[in-house]
């Protein structure tokens, strides 16, 4: 955690106290980068053991982004590592209401699909978890408007290289726009390349119990095979209730 948060700084994605990083330890426990710490110089003391209501287990107070992280794993049983940063250039999109989703650099969209920008929420609200609650279900990397960016993946280096992708989408897109009008891609060509992802995604989503097929992550994890809701099933509305239910004994 300490080596790519490092990086995170290094790399202008966040500055100052800037940003948090986390990674799922196992069921109800989660690593979480301690509240005011610079990323650029993390050690052991900076990181922060939480469960799943946010309530500390081991450490000091955890980052005012933590509910953010929660909501992600608890929609999203498949990955293991989230991180918040402020990457300059995707935030100046949404300052400048340009919709990074709308460019399609095929790298990009082959590791990441579209990046969508979520709603505006206060950063370090609970509102953030809310925004992002029916984009993280489908995306790994997401922009949270005139703030900074999500993203997640199976473990702590994945998460950063998404993180570093939509950077690079933002920078590319930017120098292309100077340069003149986006060469979009061919509603074929984004055909091709949403088929390729969807294979790759289904190879590695976990099986329905019941006939081994690939469950499809979508409000719920759904079999199609079967026809019946996984018990995994990734619960929108008890996300909703934990919100209100931080919110109302004013933990975060
Ligand atoms: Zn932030």
């Amino acid at each position: 955690m300490a080596a790519v948060g490092r990086r995170m700084y290094e790399r202008g994605f966040v500055i100052a106290t800037d940003g948090n990083l986390s990674i799922r330890l196992g069921p109800h426990r989660f690593l979480v980068t301690r509240s005011g710490v610079c990323k650029g110089s993390l050690t052991t003391m900076d990181m922060v053991v939480c469960d799943d209501y946010g309530r500390i287990v081991r450490g000091h107070k955890v980052s005012s982004e933590t509910l953010l992280h929660l909501a992600a794993y608890y929609l999203r049983p498949d990955i293991n590592a989230v991180i918040h940063a402020h990457p300059p250039l995707a935030i100046a999109f949404t300052l400048a209401d340009k919709n990074l989703a709308e460019s399609r650099l095929p790298e990009v969209v082959m590791s990441l699909g579209s990046i969508p920008t979520a709603m505006f929420a206060a950063p370090s609200s609970p509102e953030g978890a809310e925004v992002i609650r029916d984009l993280i279900i489908k995306h790994d990397a997401l922009i949270l408007d005139r703030h900074g960016s999500l993203t997640v993946g199976k473990d702590l280096t994945d998460a950063y290289y998404k993180l570093e992708r939509l950077e690079f989408a933002a920078q590319v897109t930017l120098a292309a726009v100077s340069l003149g009008e986006i060469k979009g891609l061919s509603p074929e060509e984004i055909r091709k390349i949403e088929k390729s992802i969807e294979f790759n995604r289904s190879c590695s989503l976990p099986r329905c119990p019941s006939c081994g097929e690939p469950l499809h992550l979508s409000k719920s994890v759904f079999c199609s095979q079967s026809g019946t809701e996984s018990s995994i099933k990734a619960d929108t509305e008890r996300l909703a209730n934990l919100v209100q239910q931080i919110i109302k004994e004013g933990r975060m």
